[in-house]
Order: C-alpha cells, then structure tokens, then sequence
C-alpha cells in the first residue's frame, strides 16, 4: 500500500464515517478527466471500491460505497472565511485569517487569562490531529478547557471500563472472534443500520439461536434476533440497568454463575451479588416491563454458552442505547458485572465490549483531546504522567494546566461570567449534536471569538467568526484506531480542493503566530508521520502505548498482508512487539490483576414521564446518515432515500392523539420543540416515540434532547427524555 499521486492505482485507506473502519480501495481518476460527466455534475476525484479487510469481509455500506461525494461536496469549503462589518462571512487569505484568530486569542487570553479559551475536538480527527490539539490547548494556550464530542458518545464506556479493568478499549478482542460464540448479548446498539457489515459477526450467534438485543424498538438489528435466531427484550426506555440487574440475579440464585472465576479473577463479587439480591424477575418486570421468564430464559442462555458450563463461548456488548443516559456509567458496570459472574471478560472466544461509534472514537479518547487526560490515555492529575508527557513536549510540567469541564458543563459556561469567551471547534458540529441545542446556540452566540475548522459550512459553521477549510479523509495521511483497538492507515488518494489545510498546519502556524516562546519552536510537525512519532513517545508507559508503532511499521505490516496492530505495542527490545490483539488473558490491568466489581442500582432517567409530558422519546440512526449529517446530507444518493426527519409512533398513540401516519407531529419537552413527519410502525412501543438525530434546524431533535449528565463521565442523557406529542395543523 502506498500513497497514490492522481492517476496512480488504487490507494489502500479506510472509510470515512463509523469505527468499523471498513477497507476501501481508492482509485483516483485519471489526470485530465475530473471535470464533469455527461449530465453536466462535477466527476468525482476517486471511485471507491470495497476491500476484503476483517471487520468488513469486503463489504461495505450505503454510507461507505457514496463517500467520494463528500469529496465534492457542492458547498465544500475551500478558502477561508472570516465575519465582515456587514455580519456576513466572506473569502479571506490564510494569513489574515490566521492573524485574527492569533491576535484576539492572545487579546483574551491577556485581559483574561488562558481560561477565557476553550477547545472543542471531534472524535473523527486522525489520531495525529487529536494529539496535536490536545498539546496545541495546554501548552500554547495553556487553557484546561478542551473536551470533544466523544464525551457525548464514549465516556460512560470508558469510565466503566476503566473501572473495571484499569483501561478501556472498546472492543478488547478482535471482532471475527464474535464469531464463534453461541450468545451474544447486545445491549442498545443497532449495528444492522449504524454498521451494517458488522451483522455478519453476528451470524453464528443467530445460527445457534442465541443474539439477544436489548431495545425499547424493533429496530433492524432487534428483527435479526427475531423467530429461532434469539430474543428481542423491549424494556421501558431508561430501564436497561433492571433488566441487567435482573439477568444477574437469575445466574446467582440459580447457580449459574462461575463461582471459580469469580473468586480467582475478581474482586467485589460479594458486595455485587446481595445487591442484586432484591431484583428477582417478577420484580424487575414491574419496572422495565420485560417479561420475567424472558429474563430467566436469557440468563440461562447466556450462563449455557459459557465456556465454564461447556458451552463454545458467550460476548456482552454495550452500544449507545444504554451509554447515553445518566445511568450510563451504571449501566455499562452491571453489563460487566454480568460478564464477569459468567466468567467471560480475559478468555479466548468470550468477553465483554463496547462498540464505539465514531470513526476515531478509540483513538479520539486516547491523545489528549478528554477534559481529564494526557496521551497515551494517562490522567492529567497523575504527577508521573504529566512529567513523562511535559518531557516529551519540552515543557515544565508545572505549566500544564489541570483537568477542564466536560463537555456539557464547558458548553454550559461558555461566554458566562469567568467562562471561557473564546473557542475553537474541530471536527465537531455542536449546534446539531449537542443536547439542550437551543441552549447551545445561545451559548455560542455569546462568545467574543468562535471559530470553526471543518470541510463544508455545518451548522456551527455558519455561526462563526471565522471558519478554516480543512482536508478530509481521502486527502491526507494519518491513522486511526478502530473499534477494536487497531491502528489503521488512513491514506492520500487526491489533492484537496482549493485552499483547505490540514489542522496539523493550521496548529502549527497559530502557534508561531501566538508566539509561544515556552513552548520549543519545532513543537508542531506537520508531517503526521513525525506527529505520530511524538505521539507514540508520549504514550510510552501508559496504559495505550503505541510506542512500537510507526507509519513505517504499520505500512510495512499492511505490505505483508496484516490489516493493522493493535495497542498495546510498546517499543523493543527485544524485537518488535506484535500488539495485542486480546487483552486480559493473563489478567486486568487493575493494580491486583483482578476486574473490580462494583455495586450499581437503578434512579431511572432524570427526565422521567409525567403529565404535561407523557410519552418517552428515544433518539437514534439510521443506515444512510451519520452524527449531524454534515457529510451525508451532501451525498445526493443518501439524502434522496431520507431526506428529511420524521418521527415514529404507535399506531395506538398516534390515534389516540390525532397524528395521522404522514402528518406532522409536534414534540414538546422542558428544553424546546421539534417539528417532523409522523411515521406509524409498531416497532416502537404505544409509550414511547423514536426520532433520528442527523438533522439541525426545526427538525433537530436535540433541541429537545436532556443535557442532564451521568454523575461519573458527564455523558448527557441523549436517549431518553419526556415529551408531549401533538399533531401540527395542515
Ligand atoms: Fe463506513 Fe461504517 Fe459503513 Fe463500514 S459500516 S462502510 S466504516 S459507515
């Protein structure tokens, strides 16, 4: 695999979208020819074909096969643009606009020290850019405000994963072990849509009866469960931790449990088993609706593939749907607790994983972009940390600021008084995305500076000050972390449009500008290949080193037919360390080597059900969109199969409140309303309303969506939340 310069052959890379990071080829067209076809539409740049690569068998989906149209997008943004006297953006040079940017950050940062700027990160910059920001905000503005929009998809995962097992990787197994288990547990993701390839991890469960997915809907993935390939549990929104509950309450009163595992591979195990004691079934049912004996009947499913009661092996998995709650930390932990009472977290063909959904949503969490953290996923308060990271950077580790706020409280603070009054976003289209959106806009709105770095005019774009093009994807060099903790080369298939930069150099030359002179002048490399070296000594010694890896290296495994290495690969001697593609098959990475148990119990969503807002409304995706929609929405393809928002409903709640299937409903909650065609399926339950989140405007469902966070990771309460429904009049 090699870089291709236009009119070369295929270039090896990755798609652009999910963390499935499917295997795509590009092929750039030929010197000459990219101008239009014979309908008069711009010719793409690359055609994209699909490559045999593990976690897509050679497969790919609507999203990926589209994806060179992103390339092309009509609106992409190809010069700068900064606000003018007239309130409207128009074209300038870099210079100009990078020496506005620089002159008022450091204005601010002088009137009102380093905390009056903040910096928002993207879970789908390469690893490369992620490490750059994270060093560019604590070194050259030396603000502890960073967060990034993994901190509204990752962050209860990863804290209960942590937790548990002294270090997070959301898949700590490759993904084609799925294959040989008889049970899979899937928790809240609807992977059919989100990831489509990766269904077929899931064919020998179904083949032998046993995928299991917990879902208030029927959603394309439930409906694989359906009829002999398994169960479909449907609880009452925001009742996922009863069932959880419940299941493990079934494995200890019925024996069921692996009482040798648990006794040599854990810790907390009593504590855990008599506070489960009071969720008995009949009881649990009371409450998350599910049907006792279907608990006792998944719970016995589950304890027979266990490979401790002879069975070929078992997985739990966590997605979305039970992570983004204020429970969501709890919810992740009693799905471990379970795992680990079955004995499977640590064994070869068995385990427990979430499945991260971002594009870089591993590698995202990894490098310093998170309030809280240093790279190699080290904590900003541990004094060794700080001192081997500031050595790497050349700083003294007492200049280092401490940890930020989290996303929703730094959102929350901004262009109050002694918050932040500045903030750079990368990557992230925070005024579709973000929960309380309303409120968010407002925030934004108050800010002296905003500035916004992405590829075509999103949302949040439009509100800047100034807004930087940068390159995507198929236009730069890089790598990025998959869902199972695979480092992948993203490659450079064709010249980016216009002016459009990478962030690698638009840090480097706000740095110069911002003339940090404690900070070493070489500081920001603008060769990824260079970044990652840099990254790769900074994560030596913590718990995700990449210190064995190079560009160099992970081309030259990729040239010899393996597809990427997994972290943790420090560096020799002696000789090249392999990854790791299974961890804690000698133990956890806790201090003692033993997974920690930990009571959790059930406070249901912050808000709940209640007159004046009766129904439930959970959030989600569809197969042909992705986050905020920036990049699908202008895919002709994808955006003629939905084009706009819509609601689902019951049959029953739609008559009985007078929404006609097609007419237009009205969703109402504490936060604000929300407007979208009403779509009657019984797929979800007479309770409970469904609506995707990939569009801003009237119909942005986040304008209605809870920013209440879970106590533990900040993670803002996205998938359920009270509203009353009402038909809009024709
Ligand atoms: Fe891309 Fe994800 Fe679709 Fe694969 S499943 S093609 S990575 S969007």
């Amino acid at each position: 695999p090699a870089t291709a310069a236009a009119g070369d052959g295929p270039v090896a890379t990755h798609c652009p979208y999910c963390a499935l990071q499917c295997g795509m080829d590009l092929t750039p067209a030929r010197p000459g020819v990219v101008d239009t076809d014979a309908g008069g539409r711009p010719r793409l740049p690359v055609t994209v074909t699909p490559r045999q690569f593990p976690t897509n068998g050679g497969g790919l989906c609507q999203k990926g096969w589209t994806s060179a149209s992103v390339l092309r997008a009509g609106d992409r943004l190809t010069t700068p643009l900064v606000r003018g006297a007239d309130g409207e953006l128009a074209p300038a040079t870099w210079d100009d606009a990078l020496d506005l940017v620089a002159g008022r950050l450091a204005a601010l940062a002088a009137e009102r020290g380093p905390e009056a700027v903040a910096v928002f990160g993207g879970g789908g910059l390469t690893n490369e850019k992620a490490y750059a920001l994270g060093k560019f905000a604590r070194t050259v503005l030396r603000t502890p405000h960073i967060d990034y929009n993994g901190r509204f998809c990752m962050s209860s995962a990863a804290a209960a994963g942590t937790r548990a097992f002294g270090v997070d990787r959301g898949l700590p197994f490759p993904v084609t072990d799925l294959a040989g288990a008889d049970v899979i547990l899937l928790l809240g993701s609807n992977v059919a849509e989100t990831m489509p390839p990766f269904a077929a991890h899931l064919a020998g469960a179904r083949a032998a009866g046993g995928l299991v997915v917990v879902d208030p809907r029927r959603s394309a993935t439930a409906r694989l469960a359906g009829g002999a390939e398994g169960v479909h549990l449907q609880p009452v929104p925001g009742t996922d931790l009863v069932v959880l509950l419940a299941l493990l309450h079934v494995l200890l009163a019925e024996g069921l449990a692996d009482r040798a595992y648990l006794a040599a591979r854990t810790s907390g195990s009593g504590d855990v088993a008599r506070s489960v004691a009071a969720w008995w079934p009949e009881r649990a049912e009371t409450v998350c609706g599910v049907p006792a004996e279907d608990l006792r009947r998944v719970a016995r499913l589950l304890a027979a593939a266990s490979p401790a009661r002879g069975g070929r092996g078992a997985y739990v998995l966590t997605g979305r749907g039970v992570e983004q709650s204020t429970q969501g930390t709890a919810t992740v932990t009693a799905a471990i607790n379970l795992a680990l009472a079955l004995g499977l977290p640590g064994l070869p063909g068995s385990g427990f994983g979430c499945l991260t959904g971002q594009g870089n949503g591993q590698g995202g969490r990894e490098h310093g972009q998170k309030c809280d953290q240093l790279p190699g996923y080290r904590r900003i308060d541990d004094p060794a940390a700080r001192e081997h990271v500031a050595g790497v950077w050349g700083v003294d580790p007492g200049s280092l600021p401490g940890p930020g706020r989290p996303a929703v409280a730094m959102l929350a603070s901004l262009g109050t008084a002694g918050g932040p009054r500045a903030l750079l976003v990368h990557g992230s289209n925070l005024v579709v995305s973000a929960p309380d959106a309303d409120r968010v806009r407002e925030r934004l709105a108050a800010l002296d500076l905003l500035v916004v770095c992405d590829v075509v005019p999103s949302e949040t774009a439009r509100l800047a000050d100034v807004v930087l093009p940068t390159t995507q994807w198929a236009e730069e060099e890089g790598t990025m972390t998959n869902l199972e903790g695979r480092v992948l080369r993203r490659r450079r298939a064709v010249e980016a449009p216009g002016e459009a930069r990478s962030e690698l150099w638009i840090l480097a030359e706000l740095a110069r500008r911002l003339g940090a002179g404690h900070v070493p002048g070489d500081a920001f490399p603008t060769d990824p290949a260079a970044v990652f070296d840099e990254l790769a000594r900074a994560s030596a010694g913590g718990p995700a080193d990449y210190s064995g890896l190079s560009h160099a290296r992970l081309d030259a495994h990729e040239a010899a037919g393996g597809p990427g290495l997994y972290w943790p690969c420090p560096a020799g001697p002696p000789g090249e360390h392999p990854g790791t593609p299974r961890m804690f098959l000698d133990g956890f990475a806790t201090p003692d080597g033993r997974a920690r148990m930990v009571v959790v119990d059930h406070a249901g969503p912050a808000d709940d059900v209640r007159p004046g807002a009766p129904t439930y409304l959970v959030t989600g995706r569809v197969l042909q969109h992705y986050q905020s929609g920036a990049q699908t929405h202008r895919v002709p393809e994808l955006e003629r199969l939905v084009p706009e928002p819509y609601v689902e409903l019951h049959p029953l709640l739609g008559t009985r409140l007078g929404v006609p299937d097609g007419g237009r409903a009205r969703l109402a909650s504490a936060r604000g309303v929300v407007e979208a065609t009403a779509r009657w399926t019984d797929a979800v339950r007479p309770d409970t309303v469904f609506m995707p989140f990939h569009w801003g405007g009237e119909g942005s469902v986040n304008r209605v969506t809870s920013d209440a966070v879970d106590p533990v990771s900040g993670m803002p309460e996205f998938k359920v939340c009270a509203v009353s429904v009402t038909p809009v009049p024709a």
